[in-house]
């Protein structure tokens, strides 16, 4: 079973991928993970991704198809993976479409966690709020979450309509509780 999980900064994808890679055994792959990795490795990919992410572009669509090309070879993802961060452009997932077809493989479920951007910005405010100000996290103002609600926005909608086309888009109500939205999600996968 392969998935897609879209979600915004404090959606909740981390705490609910946790869940999904422990309920169903799948292994969760995160492009900007393997870009932060090859960084830190020092690699050619790492060189070219680095000045990218600082600016918040895009890497290039056919260096991040190749690098999960390579990835989806390996024996740990034979039982599927939740796609994080991925596809984030429609060339993408026309691409992962390709891909995983040559590997007799598909899209099971791309899975929207929906949410109100509104909320989310006045969460980040009660939380900054509520931390003291030695405590807090760097990108934890309601300026810098703005900006990546609508980063994720722009980049991410047409590859939400790439896949609602597709009538694979599931769309769950991401401002549930955590358990509540655990238990859409298996509603979804069952
Ligand atoms: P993330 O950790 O998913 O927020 O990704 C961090 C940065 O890595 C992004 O701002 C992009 O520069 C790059 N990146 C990660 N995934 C992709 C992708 N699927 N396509 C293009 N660039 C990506």
């Amino acid at each position: 079973m392969n998935i897609i999980l879209f979600g915004p900064p404090l959606a909740g994808k981390g705490t609910q991928s946790a869940f999904l890679v422990e309920k169903y055994g799948l292994m969760q792959l995160s492009t900007g993970d393997m870009l932060r990795a090859a960084i830190a490795r020092g690699t050619p990919l790492g060189k070219q991704a680095a000045a990218i992410m600082e600016r918040g572009d895009l890497v290039d669509d056919a260096t991040i198809l190749s690098i999960v090309g390579d990835r989806m070879q390996q024996a740990d993802c034979q039982n599927g993976v939740i796609f994080d961060g991925f596809p984030r452009t429609r060339a993408q997932g026309q691409g992962l479409d390709a891909m995983l077809a040559t590997m007799g493989k598909q899209i099971d479920y791309a899975i929207q966690l929906d949410v109100d951007f509104d909320v989310l910005i006045a969460r980040v405010k009660s939380r900054i709020a509520q931390t003291p100000q030695s405590e807090r996290r760097a990108d934890d103002t309601p300026e810098i979450l703005e900006n990546r609600l609508k980063v994720y926005q722009q980049q991410t909608a047409p590859v939400l309509e790439y896949y609602k086309e597709k009538g694979q888009l599931k769309v769950v109500d991401g401002m549930a509780d955590i358990a509540q939205v655990s238990q859409s999600l298996q509603t979804i996968l069952s």
